[in-house]
């Protein structure tokens, strides 16, 4: 069945796969055993790839970079060239006029020369979408050429030099050109007695010569220009989402329809989500109490607020609230919970707390693994996979002596909004839930818990935890936190071991998490944030220290002790991106975000606007990007090693086919074939290569506005001299501010099934994605409510490369300003 339906698609040749960091779902050499293999060291064998293999070689010729010219070509180039040194001014010098001659003779006369242009022009449009940046180019070249070729224009020498000069500016092919072909009409020059003797065999070398530099000009400056401009500067993100929605509808989810999977339907997944049972009327008196260190700060003396009290009101809650939230999807024994909590009662009584998070209560996203409970990451495919072992931040959390509530619902393997596309059917969002009774509660319609580390939003809103681990590739910890009304950090990419994170994109994931407060965030993640030698994209302490010591601390001498102490946030200088300020941006959102820039001024910051031009491109490439690492990191799953495996295993590929497709949900299986199309080699440089053109731009993007380098790159942008010279200093910042969605959470029937477009659904994380692809810090914070719907919301702080200290500063002032706050009447939705 699965030979017909795929012998209906088309076929594209596989160019190559992205990188892949197999680390995370692979199992250590001594844990290793037949049935849990390492994926990274076996072949990777997929229902995708497998019909397509036999054409890889041809693939892999096929997809060579055309960067260079036929020798026609470089010919023509050379005709165009000549015409050009004809037009070259040669400053004191006399007018090389045996040249011209020459190349005249070389060339058979203008008319060829017009003729080998419009040629040129035909060429590159006979070329494949990947060259056709460059080439742009040269149609741009050849334009000009086309204005300079008249012998008139010789002659009227300023509008050349003109053009001339411009064109130096612009640093094109011609300006090379110019710089060798001049330096070779020097010589020439300086050969008078040689080129006198017109038509003697020194020439024809002298020629010779020239043309092979004019060649090798041509060549390399195309080469310098291809690496430069892939992206057009007029390729709008407007034109890039277009092919891109052009891909994920008409190519990929109609390949997919093709396949006619088995698929979880909109119903299927309504029908999941669980009635209220529970008839408690109490509030939870504790949804915005203090931090779980602030709790326990009395806790060595007093006893007052102990872990096991802090643990039985989570028990109670998760009692009162999972059914409808649907976050926690395995838990812990509760009896285990009360033992490990009673011991860290007596370690507090004793003043020999571990930690100042000894004895909390804490979820962790399914998609991290432990060897107490299953890992599923929300896939049938992983339905009944226990892993071996246990995340390294989650190590470091129990050594610390946080106990694990629980793992927790997601969008399966990370990919969604609004955590619907589970095999445990959707989260809930708790925010005005809490404090209900069940028949009020069913009044409400069900809003989104945002994706994809939705459920650990909504456990740690309930309070059914002290704080949740999530994972963010493109915004998974800082939408649902906004959605939910909670704190979601996502640091800086390598400050966290992924090893036990199951891969989505590797380049992009990044261990984050979900607490009630600004302070307790910084508290988890100062225990996780250490090297691991088992994560060879995680921080060395080396490099943690030298991260640190390019953090200058604000100078704050010209400052008076008062005004120190009463404005935290003195000598700070915060950005406001004009293009987050998008046109779909609710008015309820943008209020909020006013109001947010002017607490940060009563705070004694300086708030300036900055521009992040590429953002309305990041989308694309973020989408692009994670799709072609999600569909290489998903191979692994075959059936064989571990994970489902079909009944209908009757021959090796149809147990393959079978497996994915019934372990698979429909959102990955979208995402494996968007992934695997763009790295066709059809597709390869038109899609996979410029989102990676684009990653780099939106990376230059921040390093130009923030006033520190990026202490990885140690990139300032592209205007290094002013950096030096500290002229941009006052239009740099430390930090920036921005929305985290554009409204509050959807209703979860709006973006369950089919009611939403898949590309429209990618549209939900145009906040987030920018600092994703950047990898560097930023962190959703709490910021009032719509004065509306009384749903919270979010704004996000970001900050440059390594600077999680920044980010924590203005957050808590953030955090502080927007309690209580609610949107303008007239700024509802
Ligand atoms: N919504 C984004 C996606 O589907 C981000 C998800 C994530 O950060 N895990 O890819």
């Amino acid at each position: 069945m699965k030979r017909k339906s795929t012998s209906d698609l088309p076929t594209p040749k596989v160019r190559k796969q992205a990188p892949v960091d197999d680390h995370k779902v692979k199992f250590s050499s001594t844990e290793k055993s037949a049935k849990t293999a390492s994926p990274a060291s076996t072949e990777r064998k997929s229902i995708l790839k497998k019909p397509l293999r036999s054409e890889s070689s041809t693939a892999s010729k096929d997809s060579k970079p055309k960067l260079t010219m036929s020798a026609s070509a470089l010919l023509k180039a050379n005709t165009k060239a000549a015409s050009k040194t004809q037009l070259l001014p040669q400053k004191g010098r006399p007018q090389p006029v045996p040249i011209a001659a020459t190349r005249g003779d070389v060339t058979g006369g203008m008319g060829r020369k017009r003729r080998a242009r419009r040629e040129d022009k035909e060429e590159v449009n006979s070329g494949d979408d990947s060259d056709s940046d460059n080439d742009g180019e040269d149609e741009k070249d050849s334009g000009d050429d086309a204005e300079e070729s008249d012998e008139d224009d010789f002659e009227g020498m300023p509008a050349t030099v003109k053009k001339t000069s411009k064109k130096h500016t612009e640093e094109n092919m011609a300006e090379a050109m110019s710089k060798i072909l001049g330096s070779s009409l020097r010589k020439a020059d300086a050969s008078t007695p040689i080129l006198a003797r017109s038509r003697g065999a020194e020439r024809k070398i002298e020629e010779e010569k020239m043309e092979a530099k004019a060649r090798k000009a041509i060549s390399n400056e195309k080469k310098r220009l291809a690496n430069r401009d892939r992206v057009k500067p007029d390729y709008t993100g407007m034109e890039y989402e277009k092919k891109l929605r052009k891909v994920a509808t008409r190519g990929v989810v109609q390949l997919f329809n093709a396949i006619k999977v088995q698929q979880k339907a909109t119903d299927d997944l309504t029908e999941k989500v669980r009635p209220i049972t529970t008839n408690s009327k109490d509030k939870v008196a504790n949804l915005t109490k203090a931090s779980f260190l602030d709790l326990l700060k009395s806790g060595t003396k007093v006893g007052a607020v102990t872990p096991t009290a802090e643990a039985e009101e989570c028990l109670k809650n998760i009692a009162k609230y999972n059914q409808y939230t649907n976050a926690f999807v395995d838990l812990t024994q509760p009896d285990h919970i009360r033992s490990q909590a009673a011991e860290a009662t007596r370690r507090w009584e004793s003043e020999a707390a571990k930690s100042a998070v000894d004895g909390a209560v804490m979820g962790y996203k399914m998609n991290f693994c432990t060897s107490d409970l299953r890992t599923t990451c929300s896939s049938a495919m992983l339905e009944n996979f226990k892993a071996p072992y246990t995340a390294t931040a989650i190590e470091l959390l129990e050594k610390a002596g946080v106990i694990m509530g629980g793992k927790i619902n997601m969008d399966e393997f990370g990919m969604g909004s609004h955590n619907v596309h589970s095999h445990a059917g959707p989260a809930r969002n708790p925010f005005r839930i809490i404090g209900r009774s069940p028949d009020e509660a069913k009044e409400l319609e069900a809003r989104s818990a945002g994706g994809s580390s939705g459920g650990s939003a909504a456990a740690v809103a309930s309070n059914m935890c002290f704080a949740a681990l999530g994972s963010d590739t493109g915004g998974s910890v800082r939408l649902p936190a906004s959605y939910c009304g909670v704190v979601g950090f996502k640091p800086s990419y390598g400050r966290i071991s992924r090893w036990g994170l199951v891969a989505y994109a590797s380049s992009l994931d990044t261990v984050g998490t979900l607490t009630k407060t600004v302070d307790d965030a910084q508290t988890i993640y100062d225990i996780m944030a250490k090297e691991d030698p088992k994560d060879s994209t995680c921080l060395t302490e080396r490099q943690r220290k030298a991260i640190a010591d390019t953090i200058n601390p604000i100078d704050l001498t010209k400052f008076s002790d008062q005004e120190v102490k009463t404005k935290p946030l003195l000598g700070v200088r915060v950005g406001i991106p004009q293009e987050f300020n998008v046109a779909e941006l609710a008015p309820a959102t943008k209020d909020l975000w006013r109001r947010g820039i002017q607490a940060l001024k009563v705070a004694g910051a300086v708030v300036i606007p900055v521009s992040l031009p590429n953002t309305k491109l990041a989308v694309g490439a973020y989408f692009t990007l994670a799709t072609a690492e999600a569909s290489s990191n998903l191979q692994r799953y075959d059936g064989i090693r571990y994970g489902h495996q079909s009944d209908k295993n009757d021959e090796k590929d149809a147990l393959y086919t079978h497996t994915r497709m019934e372990g698979f949900g429909k959102e990955v299986k979208r995402r494996i074939l968007l992934g695997t199309y763009v790295l066709t080699s059809g597709s390869f440089d038109n899609f996979f290569l410029r989102a990676q053109k684009i990653r780099q731009m939106v990376r230059n993007d921040f390093d130009r506005v923030f006033s520190r380098r990026n202490a990885i790159t140690g990139s300032c942008g592209n205007l290094v001299e002013d950096f030096e010279n500290d002229n941009s200093a006052a239009t740099r910042v430390h930090a920036l501010l921005t929305p985290v969605a554009v409204s509050t959470a959807p209703k979860l029937k709006d973006v369950i099934g089919d009611q939403i477009d898949p590309v429209d659904a990618f549209l939900d994380d145009i906040f987030t994605i920018p600092a994703s692809l950047a990898g560097i810090p930023s962190m959703s914070v709490p910021f009032g409510t719509c004065t509306k719907d009384g749903f919270p919301m979010g704004l996000q702080v970001i900050s440059q490369y390594g600077d999680e200290e920044m980010v924590f500063k203005v957050a808590r002032v953030i955090e502080e300003k927007g309690k209580g706050m609610c949107s303008e009447k007239q700024g509802e939705q």
